[in-house]
């Protein structure tokens, strides 16, 4: 699929350069971009924008709940807020999502955690070693990004930001272009499917 290589090419090239500027200017766009996914008052968080879910929405929602299921990978929707963020798969191997998301945000974070499940998790037992987490951050995050696209679902700002914070703190690893273009295949397709399912209910 040509458009998520030329996705996945881009974000990751967008990321370098955004990975130049000062700490605090990507911390800003991140926070910002995090808002748009939440859909409760918080102390840190403000009120997201989609309370009101389209059915557009809630049919991809579903679709991705379903994509999930499809890892075989257990799924948890969880009232606190992990450690490392809106969701988890790392280390208990099962997909934690916070219930603080809204639709959108659930897709999204899914997708994420479902690319680490992919690249990391499933097929990661046939190495002898895992990467290192900044490594597969910037990986799962390119892959959430290109996925996103082609569902028409749109987190640039988050993305970007995202893998430029990685690259920060990290120094760029070089992503094998061809494992990730797989990973978002696959869960392009999972996700598509579902969604052809439900219209022929
Ligand atoms: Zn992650």
């Amino acid at each position: 699929m040509d458009s998520i290589r030329k996705n996945l090419v881009q974000i990751l090239d967008d990321a370098r350069k955004l990975s130049t500027a000062t700490q605090d200017e990507i911390d800003m766009w991140r926070r910002k971009a995090q808002w748009a996914l939440v859909d409760v008052v918080t102390p840190e968080l403000p009120v997201g924008v989609d309370i009101q879910v389209d059915p557009e929405i809630l049919g991809l929602y579903i679709a991705t709940m379903q994509a999930v299921r499809n890892t075989g990978c257990p799924l948890h929707i969880a009232d606190v807020l992990s450690k490392n963020g809106f969701g988890e798969y790392e280390p208990r191997g099962a997909i934690w999502l916070w219930s603080g998301l809204n639709y959108t945000g659930r897709v999204k974070v899914a997708i994420h955690e479902i690319a680490h499940w992919y690249m990391h998790g499933f097929y990661g037992k046939f190495f002898t070693s895992m990467p290192p987490r900044l490594y597969k951050e910037q990986a799962a995050e390119a892959v959430t990004y290109a996925v996103c696209r082609e569902l028409e679902l749109d987190c640039y700002q988050y993305s970007v930001s995202y893998i430029a914070h990685q690259i920060k703190s990290a120094s760029r690893y070089l992503l094998r272009i061809d494992g990730l273009i797989d990973a978002a295949s696959v869960i392009v397709t999972s996700i598509k499917t579902n969604m052809e399912a439900q219209t022929n209910e």
